[in-house]
Formats: structure tokens, sequence, C-alpha cells
């Protein structure tokens, strides 16, 4: 087996040791392929990407297979920060100066969508995720506040967005147990979840609907209505990637403008006063470059993610990587215990923004998330959903916008990366 980041960090075919494993209600197994079969729809990876390409296929009556290396939600869907933001990556204003007023537009009404259809996929599927509301973006230096202001009343104003609100120096303190936040934004209509809670239950809707999905059945190559693994093949007119940060070699045109980048979370033992910490029960995310964010779990730990790295091996100590970060925010959690602590490893692009493509006739690609695809994945499969049924517009609003390549191609991009993400390292401390 090739080593790579579906193979280098975890056990094969089992979940990584994080919380939400520990918390997950069933993990039901699902047979891997073995021989040929026949489908309308193949579907690579079970993450939200697939799930909800191939529950939203099945309501549309497609016959659907879904091929995944390891475990339904064994991806980043299964371990990530579970905050499902609004928005896009990137802020409206910016996007507004980068695309212009009208793309911009039209890229938070599909990300307002993504939000809506993860909360009526909950509700109509009754998932049992912890859906909690409130998204609190920190900003750590003083200087941002102004840039803060200005988005929240562009939000408000022209984009008619009640639901996020300024929130002061003395108003985020009380909220956050940390004086390293001097202004922010709360977000009442975004909100966190158990992510591997909720990729399992899209995979129990999908399976009722009449999905198939395969485990432990990792794709080897992909052609034009044919898609191979160590033991079986399905053959298929449409074929959908949604490997996004495992994607690996499997298909070279969408490597060159996405990029996998590892990210890592570490679970406190059950905190004695967990609204001390963050008063309100919100999921949290600050302003560094590299990203710190955090919440409260059902069980009163604190989830807290924080440092990046970049090739295809974790850190040897997981745990110290992240207590740095932590600490730095929450100085008097030093002697807290950390219970679980795990990496996972996400697709970012250029600009941030996902990326939807067709590298072959037949042959559809979404992923490159950017740490925003709680939702944007979610919605991804949907719209995938939407093209192969020939209703392509909200699909190629995204595949239409010309996406830059990362400098150096798919073999310097990980050593320019990790020399960019120094600099802006660096930046985050001045
Ligand atoms: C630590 C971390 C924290 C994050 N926090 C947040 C957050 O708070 N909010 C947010 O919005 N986003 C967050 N993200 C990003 C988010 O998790 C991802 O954007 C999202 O889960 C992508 O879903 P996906 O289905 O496209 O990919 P994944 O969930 O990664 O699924 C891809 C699947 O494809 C499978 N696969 C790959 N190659 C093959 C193959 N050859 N054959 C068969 N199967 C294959 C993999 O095994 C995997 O299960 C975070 C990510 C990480 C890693």
């Amino acid at each position: 087996m090739p080593l790579d980041v579906l193979t280098a960090n975890d056990r094969p075919g089992h979940y990584a040791p994080s919380w939400y494993a520990a918390t997950a209600h069933t993990m039901p197994d699902h047979p891997p392929l073995r021989g040929e079969r026949h489908a309308d729809v193949c579907i690579v990876g079970a993450g939200y990407s697939g799930l909800s390409a191939a529950l939203h296929l099945r309501e549309r009556g497609y016959d659907v297979v879904v091929l995944e290396a390891h475990r339904v939600g064994w991806g980043a869907s299964g371990r990530n920060g579970g905050q499902l933001g609004s928005g896009q990556r990137v802020g409206q204003g910016e996007l507004e100066t980068s695309l212009g007023v009208g793309k911009a537009r039209l890229l938070w009404e599909l990300a307002e969508d993504s939000k809506a259809v993860v909360k009526s996929l909950i509700a109509r599927y009754a998932i049992d995720c912890d859906l909690r509301p409130g998204v609190l973006e920190a900003m750590h230096r003083p200087r941002f506040e102004r840039e803060m202001r200005e988005e929240v009343v562009l939000l408000n104003d022209r984009y008619d967005y009640p639901y996020i609100r300024f929130v002061d120096c003395d108003e985020i303190r009380v909220m956050v147990a940390s004086d390293g936040y001097h202004s922010g934004a709360l977000d009442t209509d975004a909100a966190h979840l158990h992510s591997l809670n909720y990729a399992l239950g899209l995979a129990g809707a999908a399976l009722e609907a009449g999905a198939k999905i395969h485990e432990r059945s990792r794709v080897t190559r992909v052609t034009e209505g044919r898609v191979e693994t160590a033991e079986g093949a399905v053959v298929a007119p449409h074929i959908l990637l949604a490997c996004n940060g495992y994607l690996c070699g499997l298909e070279g045109s969408v490597a060159k403008r996405v990029m996998p980048i590892n990210n890592f979370i570490a679970a406190t033992e059950p905190l004695p006063d967990p609204a001390a910490i963050i008063r309100d029960d919100v999921a949290v995310c600050d302003s560094r470059f590299v990203v710190n964010y955090f919440r409260l779990s059902r069980d009163g730990r604190l989830l807290f993610g924080g440092g990046e790295n970049y090739g295809y091996r974790f850190p040897a100590d997981i745990a110290a990587k992240v207590r740095k970060p932590m600490l730095e925010v929450f100085p008097q959690l030093a002697d807290t215990k950390i219970d679980y602590a795990w990496g996972g490893t996400l697709a970012i692009t250029m600009d941030r923004l996902p990326h939807f493509a067709r590298p072959a006739p037949g042959i559809l690609s979404v992923s490159g998330y950017s740490g925003h695809g709680v939702g944007m994945a979610t919605l991804a499969g949907k719209l995938a959903s939407e093209a192969i049924a020939g209703q392509a517009e909200r699909f190629d609003i995204l595949a239409n916008i010309p996406r830059p390549r990362f400098p150096g191609g798919a073999a310097l991009r990980a050593p320019l990366l990790t020399l960019a993400m120094l600099w802006y390292g660096l930046r985050d401390r001045l």
C-alpha cells in the first residue's frame, strides 16, 4: 500500500482516536466491494460530500454506489471542529473586491443554502448530532476591529442578514474567558454539531433511501465509466470524486488546484465549570491565519483545534502540538488533562473557494472547502446531484470561476506552502 494521507496516520479501516469516535451513536459495518457491479452513479468517498450526493441522488431515483477506503465519515467529516459557518471561507467584502458584487452575492446565496440544507437534513432525517446555534468570530488584534465592524454592517445592510452583530472588547471577554481577544462578531444563524454523528446520520439516511455503501474499498483507478478497487469494479455512466484532502494521486488535474493540509484537535477532560470558559455554548474561531477554533462538547469538555502541518505525516505528539495554542488562549487550563488528541486532513485552494470540476466526461469532482466544509461539502453533494440530473446551473457558479494553481504544481506546493505558512504564522504573532 502506498504511504500517503490515506494510510500514514491511522489504522486502516478504523476511526481516528477522537472524542467523536468515542461518542458516536452507531458505526454499522458495510462490506467491501467484491466483483463487478453496475450503477447509475459511483461516488468515491463517504464524507459529507459523497454521502450528501448519495442521499440527494437517491431522492431523485438514481441507483448509487459509494466506495469508501476506510469507514463512513473516516475522513475530515468525522473529525472536524463541527462549526457550520455562514458565508464562504473568505469574507463578503473581500469577495466583492476580487470577483465583483454579482458573483459575491451568488456565492453568499450558495453558502446560505448550505446552512439551510444541513439544518433541514438533520431535521428531516432526525439526525442526532447535538446541533446548537452560534458561532463567535474572535479578533486577536485590536486593529482588526474596524474590518469586523465593516463586514457586520455589510451583511446586515446589503445582504439583509440580521443574525450577525458586532461584539466589543468588554463583551467578548465575558463571553470567552481569555484576554487574547479584543472584539468579534456573533452569528446566531451559524451553528455547531457533532461531526461524526452528523456523517453517520447522513449515511443512515442514504442507506435507508436505497444507496449502497462499501467500506474498506479503496479506489485505485478511475477511468470514464469505470471505477476500480483491488477486489472489484463499478461500471457507471456518472462518477463523483468526493475525496477532498484524501484524493492523493487519483486525479492529477484536481491536485494542481487543491492541496491537502493537516489540522489538529484536542479534547480536554470534562471541565468543572464549562460555562466559565465559554459562557453561551457557542463555537469560537479566531482571526489568526492558522486559525484557533474551539467549543464545548456535550459532556463539558473543551474541544480545541489549532496547529497545522503539511505533508502526509502527523506529528508524533498531537496533544503537545495543540496544547501550546490552547494555553496561549486559556492559560488557566495549564493543569487540565487532555483525554483525546487527533489530526485530520482537509483540502485548501489558493483563493479559499471550493473547487468544482469536470476532470473528464462523466466525471465530476468536488473538494477544496478550505476549512469550511461542514456546510459547503454537504451542499456540494447536493449540487453534484443536480448536475448529474442535468441541472448544472448552481454547480457551474463555482465550476466557472477561474481557479489559480498552486505555484510549483503538485511537487513543490507543499514546501512552498510550508514557507508561506511560516511567514503567516509569524504574522499572527505581530
Ligand atoms: C481537524 C479539522 C477541523 C475542521 N474543522 C472544520 C469546521 O469546524 N468547520 C468546517 O466547516 N469545516 C471544518 N473542517 C473541514 C471539513 O471537515 C471538510 O471540508 C469536510 O469534512 C470535507 O468533506 P468531504 O466529504 O469532502 O471529505 P472527507 O470527509 O475528508 O471524506 C473524503 C473521504 O474520501 C475517502 N477516500 C479518499 N480517497 C479514496 C479512494 N481512493 N477510495 C475510496 N475512498 C477514498 C476518504 O477515506 C474519506 O473518508 C475541518 C477539517 C479538519 C481536518
